[in-house]
């Protein structure tokens, strides 16, 4: 669907009853708020829904908080969800009074990272392609581990009929620590409950691949086909819907917290990305791995600003618990084309145009639009200043001896570091005024306050270790 024409005429076509405005908020949620058809016309389309923005996290003051909604009619779907006939349409935010976009619209600085992309003249087109995996439990009771680390057993592969003990039993045909990639059933039991996750978003629009186990117990992933940047944000919030969902459906949850369980891999959000000028893969050249110099300085760009971005592509206090040796996830700002543990692979293929790079430290708890739009400026920025990334490292990463170890830089330990990264580094983000200084700033003031939080928060493992010494 392209125009509001369209929209209209599939209402009609649908016998649609609900129609459902939603919009991404700083910290990623999908919000929503839904009209009775009957209030739906080509106005709406014209002029936006008015709303209430004081109330949604980071956004405006009670004193000035009425906000328009624009509905984008390219993004208008069936909801599969709902008994009554739903559409959903995704919206941009606006600025009541001057009809401009609102500078902590997430969906909106996505928007201007790809128009200012063309803008260059490097590139017309960005493909971002993200990996996000995700656990599924029975229960909360499972989701965790508050008092004894040692939690180990998968949960989402318990039965579900509530009447087997969660200890004992026969534990045989159950996914032990790592051991989930990628045996099958009866060790993978939740492939009808992937297939309809895989079959939901299908219906919503999204072009899907492939599912599948990962390696920790009760992890999963579901693969999508890569699209230009902001459509591939939206994408990702129909992903995470349709899991969560689905799992709800079958009497489970959903996470994509970063490290749920103590001791097994966490969940990643690895990116790849190619710029495109016309049907040329810019990424294709003769360089390292058969890549283009343009590619070398993008991740270049990755390296240098790795920890800056770090505020946008691992943007909870929970995300630091991934990012340690051991657990497939990177520590080390490094890249190659061998190995899984640098920060930047560089996937095997003969095809230019499948040429990209992977960036594999984000992770699901990133917003998918402030996450792809601050890669892409960093990417950008490595281009037009020529950044060298460096010679590849193709040892594995984990392995290195201590020495050379200390030389290589790494992602950001915490939060609250790469909070205070993304403060002391924004130049690049502000470029064709993408991101703004009001914007970052009320970011990095959300983002503390969840940091504050934590750290003041006396945790479970504390107990542990000091209640007694
Ligand atoms: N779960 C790993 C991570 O945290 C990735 C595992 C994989 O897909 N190879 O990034
Ligand atoms: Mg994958
Ligand atoms: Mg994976
Ligand atoms: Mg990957």
């Amino acid at each position: 669907m392209q125009t509001a024409k369209d929209v209209l005429k599939a209402i009609k076509d649908n016998d649609v009853q609900y129609v459902d405005f939603r919009f991404t908020d700083p910290r990623g949620k999908w919000q929503h708020v839904t009209f009775d058809v009957s209030m739906v016309d080509e106005d709406m389309f014209a002029d936006g829904i008015m709303f209430d923005g004081s109330s949604i996290a980071g956004w405006k003051a009670i004193n000035e908080s009425d906000m328009t909604l624009m509905p984008d009619p390219t993004t208008a779907q069936m909801d599969p969800f709902f008994s009554a006939s739903t559409m959903t349409i995704n919206c941009d935010i606006l600025e009541p009074a001057t009809g401009e976009p609102y500078n902590r619209d997430p969906r909106g600085i996505a928007k201007k990272a790809e128009a200012y992309l063309q803008s260059t003249g490097i590139a017309d087109t960005v493909y971002v392609g993200p990996e996000a995996e995700f656990f599924v439990f029975d229960d909360v009771k499972f989701m965790a581990d508050p008092y004894n680390t040692g939690f180990k057993l998968d949960s989402s592969e318990l039965p579900t009929n509530g009447d087997t003990p969660y200890e004992g039993g026969n534990l045989g045909h159950r996914i032990p620590t790592k051991g989930g990639y990628f045996p099958v059933p009866p060790l993978d039991s939740a492939q009808d409950m992937r297939g309809e996750m895989l079959a939901a978003m299908k219906a919503m629009g999204v072009t899907v691949e492939k599912h599948h186990h990962e390696v920790a117990s009760a992890q999963h992933e579901l693969g999508t086909k890569f699209n230009t940047l902001v459509r591939t944000a939206d994408e990702m919030q129909i992903y995470k819907y349709c899991i969560h969902n689905v799992a709800q459906s079958y009497g489970k949850t959903a996470t994509f917290m970063p490290k749920p369980v103590y001791g097994d891999n966490g969940s990643g959000m690895h990116v790849h990305q190619s710029l495109w000028k016309g049907d040329k893969p810019l990424f294709a050249g003769n360089k390292y791995a058969d890549l283009s110099q343009e590619c070398l300085w993008y991740i270049g760009g990755i390296i240098k600003h790795a920890k800056a971005l770090n505020a946008f592509t691992n943007p909870s206090t929970n995300s630091y618990k991934r990012l340690v040796p051991g657990y497939e996830a990177p520590v080390l700002l490094a890249y190659s084309a061998r190995n899984r543990s640098a920060s930047c692979r560089i996937p095997w293929t003969t095809s230019p145009k499948a040429k990209r790079v992977e960036v594999r430290f984000p992770d699901p708890t990133a917003n998918p639009y402030l996450a792809f739009a601050a890669m892409l400026m960093a990417g950008l920025d490595g281009i037009i200043n020529k950044i060298d990334p460096g010679q590849a490292m193709d040892k594995d990463l984990y392995d290195l001896p201590p020495r050379e170890l200390k030389k290589i830089p790494t992602v950001c330990g915490s939060l609250r570091e790469a909070l205070a990264s993304l403060d002391k580094d924004r130049a690049f983000l502000k470029a064709g005024g993408v991101f703004n200084d009001d914007f970052i700033d009320s970011y990095i003031e959300l983002k503390m306050a969840e940091v504050a939080r934590f750290e003041m928060t006396p945790h479970p493992v504390e107990f542990q270790m000091y209640y007694s010494v």
